[in-house]
């Protein structure tokens, strides 16, 4: 730490993005990227946008974003692009956390970095044993509540009945659903921002839509809170997106087809490698997301990670009491999948 940094930062843990090694080529399940890459349309977008990267892009990203409100029945006023969704995470923190925020303990690692970078209070609620929601405990908070649907690692996800229930109950109390992994096979809640005020759906082009590297996410909600956003987004960084990545939006906007086609894809290698790892002994939680959070009962969550990685199979272990025993699998293509199988099977044959 230099003499210069800020003492309010001192005690910061950031967050740690997967590991994106670049020493040798691996069956890379740890992101939970898409294997899929973006469309042609989307290509020939971000090469005529290309042509124009001397100027600055729109600041309001209008065409995009005037897509993706006509996507989901919204209007303009009702959607914000940001920089990965990430960068709408941190600002719904900056902006509507004054109360505190309350997310569960086991849940995507970045909502309490957000928490701790801009001073917000945060309460972890305990999953039950078996990871689901415990209800009742987001229902009673005054805090603003931030779930991920369906929910990271576990990929388990609340109905929408249960969030409705969250949102009637407290209607002076905002709520934030993250649906980065909803395309594979969960509820979207983007309906109800037309019923609820308190409600704020996050959403990204980093799974369904291959767009990892591209960096896009967006927020639909009421008018209100998407002007308080953009208050926080004209005070950062107005250029938020770049002409690249809103082409490649556009494009990926447009083939939705392709899109679609992509995650039932992915929702039938999940159902088909679910099946591969039960015959191997391995148990999983209900995943409606575009991963496997999976354990051994005779080998170790560590132990295969370290084993599967050797082998040049990368999956992401997390290091966190109640989650050891787990790994977190991407579902990729069939062959990846296999390959997966493969290698999961020539370990267990040397550890048991
Ligand atoms: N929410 C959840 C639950 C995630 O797992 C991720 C991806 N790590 C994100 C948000 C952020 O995704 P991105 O910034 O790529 O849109």
């Amino acid at each position: 730490m230099s003499k210069f940094f800020n003492s309010k930062y001192a005690k910061l843990t950031p967050y740690t993005p997967g590991e994106q090694p670049q020493d040798m080529q691996y069956t890379k399940l740890n992101t939970n990227e898409s294997p899929f890459p973006v469309s042609a349309k989307a290509v020939k977008y971000v090469s005529e946008a290309a042509e124009k990267l001397q100027l600055y892009p729109d600041p309001e990203c209008r065409q995009l974003t005037q897509k993706i409100a006509d996507y989901y029945g919204v209007g303009f006023e009702n959607v914000l692009l940001t920089n990965g969704s990430d960068e709408i995470l941190n600002f719904a923190f900056m902006a509507f956390c004054e109360k505190g925020a309350a997310f569960p303990d086991i849940t995507y690692g970045f909502y309490s970095v957000f928490a701790e970078l801009n001073g917000v209070e945060y309460t972890e609620f305990p999953l039950n044993d078996d990871f689901t929601v415990k209800l009742d405990d987001y229902i009673n908070t005054d805090k603003t509540v931030f779930i991920a649907n369906p929910n990271a690692p576990t990929g388990i996800a609340l109905k929408l009945e249960e969030i409705e229930k969250i949102l009637r109950s407290k209607p002076n109390r905002l709520v934030i659903v993250d649906e980065a992994y909803v395309d594979f096979g969960a509820d979207s809640a983007v309906n109800l921002t037309k019923k609820y005020d308190n409600l704020l759906v996050i959403h990204t082009f980093s799974k369904s839509r291959s767009l990892a590297g591209g960096r896009l996410g967006y927020g639909i909600g009421n008018k209100d809170l998407i002007c308080d956003l953009n208050t926080i987004k004209y005070s950062t960084n107005p250029y938020n997106i770049n002409r690249l990545s809103a082409a490649a939006g556009l494009g990926m906007i447009e083939d939705d087809e392709y899109v679609r086609e992509n995650c039932q894809k992915i929702i039938d290698n999940r159902t088909y490698t679910e099946k591969k790892l039960a015959e191997l002994g391995f148990t999983f939680t209900n995943s409606l997301a575009n991963f496997i959070f999976a354990k051994h009962p005779l080998v170790s969550g560590k132990e295969i990670y370290l084993e599967l990685k050797k082998r040049g199979v990368l999956v992401r272990h997390f290091d966190k009491e109640r989650l050891t025993e787990y790994n977190r699998i991407t579902v990729g293509t069939k062959e990846q999948m296999d390959i997966l199988v493969k290698t999961l099977k020539e370990i267990l044959e040397e550890k048991i």
